[in-house]
């Protein structure tokens, strides 16, 4: 059994009440870990450590600032292996994805930050009579709260910026994949981060989570994860006039028009749809399709999924690990038969899956299309979060931006065509905060990531982080 702990004051401890929680891995359903199930205690502590190394912290040069981080990104490329496992024991996704996409974007995040930080401007603004010029100072303290499903991606791309900018961080990972975080403060403390620049605490949403929240001495959140979640934060540090960064789900719209290169916009879809077990919040979850060749993609598009391999994560050939945890399968079975309720049809998919041997125990489910279903259903209004995708079809490009549009959500959205005008029509009249054409998930990290809608609240990635993470401050002379 391993023990996870905590990363406070510079150094690995025990939860000081010593509560501990189960941690399961979802590809065997056997308890592999113990995590701390953190208190008012524990914060207290790393709050304390946080205001100690807040000065120094914040004063230090840039220069070795970002030199500690590079070095810390370092550590992780020099156990990457070690990282890549944990992270799919922890999360059930397949060993190859997470090596290709977890962990080498953590890397990339840390160093991508380490970096930018370097070229890092304010503004000055002349007149005949003064001149005024923005300082930008950290913040101070604050807190990065991050989901399970791309467990060290998600958090390494809000502490980093965060310590970049010369904030001290109390974090906290999702309980059901604490490892690779626990991991992270190991090479953190090799790397000679400063104690208390980075606290990290385990434990549940709605105890430590919410302890961060409404610490009066952390003065951000940057928060990742449900919409439900964000309100109910939101309605805890608006009134502290905390500063807020809400990354939220999403409901995303695939737009596959006539005119698309199928034979791309196919097989781009597939894993658009199934990357991760459909848990990454990018995931195109509605496939909305022109019905001039609504019954050529079907057929294709079924045919692909039906190939996609479910099982150990640990095999290189699978394509579709464990879902998270066993609640969390069942709340994705629960809108399969939903969509069965109101009226849709399963393509193929919608079983639970038993591969023989270790894995038989896991929470696998086939990946499920479904088609029939009204854009204003549950199942096409309400974020499942796992394998399962609808199909529509549209007549024309009025439909199916009102289709795409037609939810809540707007984080991300996707267009297949060949038609260049609309191609930059389309993307204009979308309400969403990401627009990808003919691709998918191609990230650069200098653009403006976030949502609009229900899906979030400004900005991350690029110059937009390092604004949210520092505090302006005009400063007016006159000449
Ligand atoms: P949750 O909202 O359940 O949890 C996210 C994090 O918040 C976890 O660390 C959780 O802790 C913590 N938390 C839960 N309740 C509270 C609370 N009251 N106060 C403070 N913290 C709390 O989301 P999931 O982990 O289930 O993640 C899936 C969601 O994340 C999906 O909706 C997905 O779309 C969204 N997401 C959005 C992204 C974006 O960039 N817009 C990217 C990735 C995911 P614990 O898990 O320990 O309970």
């Amino acid at each position: 059994m391993i023990t996870l702990q905590n990363y406070i004051n510079g150094s690995l401890c025990n939860p000081i009440e010593n509560n501990w929680l189960d941690n399961i891995e979802p590809a065997t359903g056997t308890v592999y870990s113990r995590l701390p199930d953190s208190s008012q205690y524990d914060i207290d502590i790393a709050i304390e450590a946080a205001k100690s190394a807040q000065y120094s912290w914040a004063n230090m040069s840039v220069e070795d600032r970002s030199a500690i981080m590079m070095k810390i990104a370092d550590g992780i490329r020099n156990r990457f292996d070690e990282f890549a496992a944990a992270e799919s024991k922890d999360q059930g996704k397949p060993l190859w994805l997470s090596k290709a996409m977890d962990i080498s974007r953590a890397i990339q995040n840390i160093e991508f930050f380490a970096t930018e930080i370097l070229h890092f401007a304010s503004e000055s603004h002349h007149t005949s009579q003064t001149i005024n010029y923005t300082l930008r100072s950290p913040i101070g303290i604050v807190g990065c709260i991050s989901p399970w499903n791309l467990p060290l991606y998600l958090f390494t791309w809000k502490i980093a910026p965060a310590l970049a900018t010369g904030n001290c961080v109390i974090a906290k990972p999702s309980e059901l994949t604490p490892y690779t975080a626990t991991l992270f403060a190991e090479i953190c403390i090799e790397a000679g981060l400063p104690a208390g620049v980075l606290n990290i605490l385990h434990g549940t949403g709605n105890n430590i989570g919410a302890l961060i929240v409404k610490h009066p001495d952390i003065h951000a959140i940057s928060f990742t994860g449900g919409t439900v979640t964000g309100a109910h934060i939101a309605s805890i540090a608006a009134p502290m006039f905390k500063k807020l960064s809400l990354e939220l789900g999403g409901k995303n719209p695939t737009i596959i028009f006539e005119d698309a290169n199928l034979e791309q916009a196919i097989s781009t879809t597939v894993r658009s749809a199934f990357t991760n077990q459909g848990e990454i919040c990018l995931c195109g979850s509605r496939i909305l399709i022109h019905d001039s060749i609504y019954e050529q993609f079907k057929t294709e598009f079924i045919k692909q999924v039906q190939q996609l391999k479910v099982g150990d994560p640990f095999e290189a050939d699978t394509k579709i690990g464990a879902l998270v945890s066993e609640g969390h399968i069942n709340k994705v079975k629960s809108y399969i038969d939903l969509a069965i309720q109101e009226g849709g049809t399963v393509l193929c998919g919608g079983n639970s899956v038993y591969p023989k041997g270790a894995c038989e125990k896991g929470y696998f489910l086939e990946p499920t299309v479904i088609e029939g279903l009204s854009n204003t259903c549950r199942t096409n209004q309400e974020e499942i979060f796992g394998p399962v995708v609808t199909l529509q079809s549209f007549s024309d490009e009025a439909e199916a931006i009102s289709l795409a549009n037609g939810t809540t959500y707007g984080l991300a959205a996707n267009i297949w065509t060949e038609h260049l005008s609309k191609a930059h029509r389309v993307s204009a009249a979308l309400d969403f905060g990401i627009v990808w054409v003919n691709c998918w998930l191609l990230r650069d990290l200098r653009t403006p990531f976030g949502g609009v809608k229900h899906s979030g609240v400004g900005r991350e990635g690029g110059f937009e982080v390092l604004r949210f993470f520092t505090e302006p401050k005009n400063v007016c002379i006159k000449i």
